[in-house]
């Protein structure tokens, strides 16, 4: 029998920390997909609990008292559903189009991000069983859409779509084969590119064959922060130090600097932080490289919540001395930098990234 390699053995270690499922809630319909009976297998010890729909579980969404659970929740809970409405949006920014999610929910746990705001207070992954919809509907609106015509800042030639807009495939890849199933589609649809940003560093992506038809975005923020605010995720010079080899295995590999969080000495911060790129990164990699700006936007219900289990990070977060209140589209009351400092911080920031990282290519900043 063949030994593990090095590769094996970190993977199944991080595997083993990130999850570890006691418990799947599952709609009726998902033992009819193979995929809903391959993730069930794949995790045969744990508890199946029937329900209605995976939007609503009883005990699991908008429960306050689940606040204590919420690591837990995200460790040993998974939700299986389907998918029911496809549509590719629009969006401009990170992609062309936002695809239709194949999961909902994370199992890492950073402290700013959105996705729980939805559900309210818990929020494991869902995997979407019916992939080959998913895959099909993508498949024929790449065919529809037909070729660019005129460049822009998210593709100067391929039109780029979005998987992780709800979660992070590659703990996703954990999970379920929906990602490589994506990945693999993307490797021969010509004229389209699939895009995910991440903050796990699973190297079984690397035995994958995405032909350049998939950008991987590692998200990076200076030490200092992420340890306060990214929990559960890779090491900020884990996921650097894996760009090179993504880079190899026949990935585009963007970074995604995301969220930005002011304070007394974020500057110096991410001046260390564009030189640690600047030592690790190859020639290969700094090539092809580009990044996107996203300044921090909090949310005055996700801070409470994250009071009752995270008080730490809201140091960071929730600094109404420098920001300023804004009702979101879904009437939600968020805070963001106040508009006058954000512009001289953006402006700093980009001439930072212009001074340490030269080749860098910004392709937006916000
Ligand atoms: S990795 Fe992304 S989806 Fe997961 S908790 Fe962090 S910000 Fe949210």
């Amino acid at each position: 029998m063949a030994l593990p390699t090095v590769a094996d053995v970190t993977t199944t270690t991080a595997a083993d920390r990130m999850l570890a499922v006691r418990r799947i809630y599952h709609e009726p319909s998902v033992t009819t997909y193979d995929r809903g009976l391959e993730v069930l297998d794949r995790f045969p010890d744990a508890e199946r609990v029937e329900v209605a729909s995976w939007q609503d579980i009883p005990g699991l969404y908008g429960n306050p008292g689940s606040v204590e659970d919420w690591v837990r929740n995200k460790r040993e809970v998974l939700v299986l559903g389907e998918k029911k409405s496809l549509s590719a949006r629009p969006n401009g920014r990170s992609a062309d189009f936002i695809a239709p999610s194949t999961s909902n929910g994370c199992a890492m746990a950073c402290s700013y991000c959105y996705v729980p705001r939805r559900k309210g207070y818990a929020n494991p992954i869902t995997v979407f069983v019916n992939i080959d919809k998913i895959a099909g509907y993508l498949a024929r609106h790449v065919k529809r859409t037909g070729p660019k015509t005129e460049p822009n800042q998210c593709d100067p030639v391929d039109w780029v779509y979005d998987l992780g807009e709800n979660g992070d495939c590659s703990v996703d890849a954990l999970v379920s084969d929906n990602v490589r199933d994506l990945v693999d589609l993307y490797a021969d649809l010509p004229g389209a590119k699939a895009s995910f940003a991440t903050k796990f560093v699973n190297r079984d992506l690397l035995g994958w064959n995405p032909r350049g038809g998939t950008r991987v975005r590692f998200s990076l923020m200076p030490h200092e922060m992420a340890r306060r605010l990214d929990l559960r995720t890779s090491k900020i010079s884990e996921r650097i130090a894996a760009v090179n080899d993504f880079v190899a295995a026949g990935y585009e590999v963007h970074l995604n600097f995301s969220p930005v969080v002011v304070h007394e000495e974020w500057l110096g911060q991410w001046r260390n932080l564009l030189r640690e790129v600047d030592d690790v990164l190859d020639d290969v990699a700094k090539a092809q490289l580009a990044c996107e700006v996203i300044f921090l936007t909090h949310n005055a219900d996700l801070h409470e919540v994250n009071l009752g289990w995270h008080p730490r990070g809201e140091d960071l977060l929730w600094r109404p001395d420098l920001q300023e209140g804004k009702v979101s589209h879904s009437g939600q009351a968020n805070l963001r930098y106040r508009a006058a400092w954000k512009a001289r911080w953006r402006d700093q920031l980009l001439d930072l990234i212009a001074t340490e990282t030269p080749y860098l290519r910004v392709r937006y900043a916000f």
